[in-house]
C-alpha cells in the first residue's frame, strides 16, 4: 500500500485549502453540527451551497448525479480537509456519506435521477430514521409500521436520536412492512419528505446542552410507493449497507487530529504558570496523542483504500469506528487534564482556553462509542467477521 498522494490528489488538497482559507472567516471555529444557532445555520447553508455549486459536495459521485467522478481517495481528502478546518458539515455525513451511496447501491435509476442531484448540490439535507425507543443495537426489532394503501404507504410510529431531523429536508426511514416473518425479513426502506403531513419533530438536548438530535413521530404519514428503496421487505440489506458507509467516515479522526495539533500549539505558548511544553510530562502526553491520531488516520485511510478497490468496508470499518471513539475520549480527557481548571470554562468565557472546545469535546466524546452502533456491537462484528470467532449465545 502506497500512502503517497498522486500529484493530482495533492494538487486537489491544495486547491481545497485555498478555498477554505478564502471562505472561512479568520480563526473560524465552527461547531459544524450546532444547528440550533440561527446565524451558524445560515452560514452552514450558504457554505454548503458554495461547495455544491463547484460540485465539491459529492465530488466522487458520477457526473450525471451531480458529482465530478473523482476517486474515493479524493473524496476522503475533501472530508479530511473540511473536518480539519472545522468547516460547516451541512449534514454531509447523512446526505453524502450515507444516504447517497446507499441509494446508488439499492435505488433504481428513476430514484437516483430524482434524489441524488439535490443531495449533491448541497440543497437537500437528509437524516437517518433507524433507531427507536426500544430498538437500537437490536435494530431489526423496530416497530414503526408501513402499510400499503393504493399508491402510497402509510407510516405510523416513532424514531429517536435522529441527528439533524430538525434541519433535514428528507429522511431515509426504516419501517416494518411485514410483521409475520422473521424480524430481519419484514423491513423496508423509504425516502420520506420531512414536511409531509403527520411528521413531527421534537428536539432532545444532548449532554452538552446542544440540540443535535431529536425524536420524530409519524402519524398516518403517506409516502409514495415509488419512494420505497431496494424492494419490499429488503430494507435490512439497505440498512446494513448504510451502516457500513457510516463507519468508514474519516471526519471524526480528522477533527480529533486537529484538536491534538491545537493542544500542541497551546502547549508551546506561555500561560500563567509557565510554558506547558517545558514539562516532560506534558510533552509525553502530547506525543502519545499524536501517535493515536496518526494510527487513527491510517486505519481510516485503509477503509477508504478498500472502497477505492470497489469493496464495501465491513469489519475494517468497525475497527476504525472503535478506534475513533476511543481516541475522541482520550484526546478530550487528556486535553482537559492539560488545560486544568481553565479547560472547564464554557466557550465565550473570558478565561476559556482554546475557545472552550475541550470542555464541549469532553462531554460529546461520551457519545462516540454509542452513535452509529455501539463499540460493543462493533467488537462483535470484528470478532465474528474479522477474526472468524463464533457468535455468542
Ligand atoms: C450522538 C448520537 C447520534 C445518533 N444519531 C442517530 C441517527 O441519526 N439516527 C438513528 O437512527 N440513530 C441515531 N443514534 C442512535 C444510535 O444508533 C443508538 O443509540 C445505538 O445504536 C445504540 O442503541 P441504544 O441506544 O438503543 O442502546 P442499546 O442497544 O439498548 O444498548 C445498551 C447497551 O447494551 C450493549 N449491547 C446491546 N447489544 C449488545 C450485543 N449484542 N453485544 C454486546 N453488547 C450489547 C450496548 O453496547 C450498550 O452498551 C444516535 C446516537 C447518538 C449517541
Amino acid at each position: 500500500m502506497d500512502f503517497h498522494l498522486s500529484p493530482e490528489t495533492a494538487a486537489w488538497r491544495e486547491e481545497l485549502r485555498t478555498f477554505l482559507a478564502q471562505e472561512l472567516p479568520p480563526g473560524f471555529e465552527g461547531d459544524d453540527d450546532f444547528f440550533d444557532n440561527e446565524e451558524q445555520m445560515a452560514f452552514a447553508k450558504e457554505f454548503t451551497k458554495k461547495l455544491g455549486a463547484r460540485r465539491w459536495f459529492a465530488p466522487a459521485w458520477p457526473e450525471e448525479y451531480g458529482g465530478m467522478g473523482k476517486t474515493p481517495v479524493e473524496q476522503m481528502v475533501l472530508n479530511e480537509e473540511l473536518a480539519y478546518h472545522r468547516a460547516p458539515s451541512g449534514g454531509r455525513l447523512f446526505t453524502i456519506g450515507i444516504t447517497g451511496p446507499t441509494l446508488m447501491v439499492h435505488g433504481n435509476e428513476e430514484q437516483k435521477q430524482r434524489f441524488l442531484p439535490g443531495m449533491a448540490s448541497g440543497e437537500v439535507w437528509y437524516c437517518q430514521g433507524f433507531s427507536e425507543p426500544e430498538s437500537g443495537s437490536d435494530l431489526a426489532s423496530m416497530q414503526t409500521r408501513a402499510v400499503r394503501d393504493g399508491d402510497d404507504y402509510v407510516i405510523n410510529g416513532q424514531k429517536i436520536w435522529t441527528s439533524n431531523a430538525h434541519v433535514a429536508d428528507m429522511m431515509m426511514l426504516l419501517a416494518r412492512t411485514n410483521p409475520d416473518v422473521p424480524k430481519h425479513k419484514g423491513i423496508s426502506a423509504f425516502m420520506v419528505d420531512m414536511t409531509a403531513p403527520g411528521v413531527s419533530v421534537q428536539g432532545i438536548d444532548n449532554i452538552a446542552s446542544r440540540h443535535d438530535f431529536n425524536q420524530v413521530f409519524f402519524e398516518d404519514v403517506r409516502v409514495p410507493a415509488e419512494n420505497l428503496v431496494g424492494g419490499v421487505d429488503h430494507g435490512w440489506y439497505v440498512a446494513t449497507t448504510t451502516l457500513d458507509f457510516e463507519r468508514s467516515n474519516i471526519a471524526a479522526i480528522s477533527g480529533a487530529r486537529r484538536t491534538v495539533h491545537d493542544l500542541i500549539r497551546w502547549a508551546k505558548e506561555t500561560h500563567p504558570g509557565g510554558r506547558p511544553w517545558d514539562k516532560p510530562g506534558v510533552r509525553h502526553k502530547l506525543g502519545d496523542l499524536a501517535v493515536e491520531a496518526e494510527v487513527g488516520r491510517l486505519v481510516a485511510y485503509r477503509t477508504v483504500w478498500l472502497q477505492s478497490k470497489g469493496e464495501i468496508p465491513n469489519y475494517e470499518a468497525s475497527l476504525g469506528k472503535i478506534w475513533m471513539a476511543m481516541m475522541g475520549i482520550k484526546v478530550a480527557n487528556t486535553g482537559l487534564n492539560l488545560l486544568g481548571a481553565y479547560g472547564q470554562l464554557e466557550p465565550g468565557s473570558r478565561w476559556a482556553q482554546l475557545q472552550g472546545r475541550l470542555r464541549t469535546a469532553y462531554l460529546l466524546a461520551m457519545s462516540g462509542p454509542i452513535g452509529g452502533g455501539t463499540s460493543e456491537v462493533q467488537k462483535n462484528i470484528v470478532a465474528q467477521r474479522g477474526l472468524g470467532l463464533p457468535r455468542g449465545t
